[in-house]
């Protein structure tokens, strides 16, 4: 008999600390599968093509689209984010564990496609906390934050419609109820 492995979504705002956060269950668990996606959004310093994300113009990134090549995507803050349909099958006929890191339009099409699929939210403490950590990345523009500000209102409206809600006030301890929740899986 062949195992199955299992689809886990993981979203929240922007800046919440997901990417923090699964890289040390990575690091913990490197049996589990993070999906790397595509994206448009120019890399930031540090970004390594192929390894956080594939970074696509918006010509190739439609190109995708047309073939039929991505799970979900959607637009967030002006760029198009995707998730490629091949390795994530791939991997989960494997038996693998695999987390996608997506927002929540994304997760409401997996929602639909894969109703299997476990979906966590990740909730920061408060709104102030969330817009003291993106600043605090020092990444982004002034109008790029007001726009991730936005898009983490509308986000943490919809927190109710997934399967387990994590709120990250403390890393060590968010980083264990979602490891034991994932490996419950
Ligand atoms: P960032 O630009 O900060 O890396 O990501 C912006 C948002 O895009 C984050 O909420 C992240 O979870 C989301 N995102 C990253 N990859 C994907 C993807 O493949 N699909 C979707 N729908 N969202 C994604």
């Amino acid at each position: 008999m062949t195992s199955t492995g299992k689809l886990i979504v993981l979203t929240g705002p922007s800046g919440v600390g997901k990417g923090t956060l699964l890289q040390r269950l990575l690091h913990e668990c490197p049996d589990l599968f993070l999906a790397v996606s595509a994206t448009t959004r120019s890399p930031r310093a540090g970004e390594i093509d192929g390894k956080h994300y594939y970074f696509l113009t918006r010509e190739q990134f439609q190109e995708r689209i047309k073939q039929n090549q991505l799970l979900e995507w959607a637009e967030y803050a002006g760029n198009f984010y995707g998730t490629l349909h091949q390795p994530v099958s791939r991997a989960i006929e494997q038996g693998q564990k695999v987390i996608l890191e997506i927002e929540l339009a994304g997760a409401r099409q997996i929602r639909a496609k894969a109703p299997n699929a476990f979906q966590i939210f990740v909730s920061p403490p408060s709104l102030a906390d969330l817009e003291a950590r993106i600043r605090g990345r020092g990444q982004d523009s002034e109008v790029a934050i007001a726009r991730r500000l936005d898009q983490a209102k509308i986000e943490l409206a919809a927190a109710h419609e997934f399967d387990f809600q994590l709120v990250n006030d403390d890393l060590d301890s968010a980083l264990q109820t979602l490891k034991a929740k994932v490996l419950s899986l």
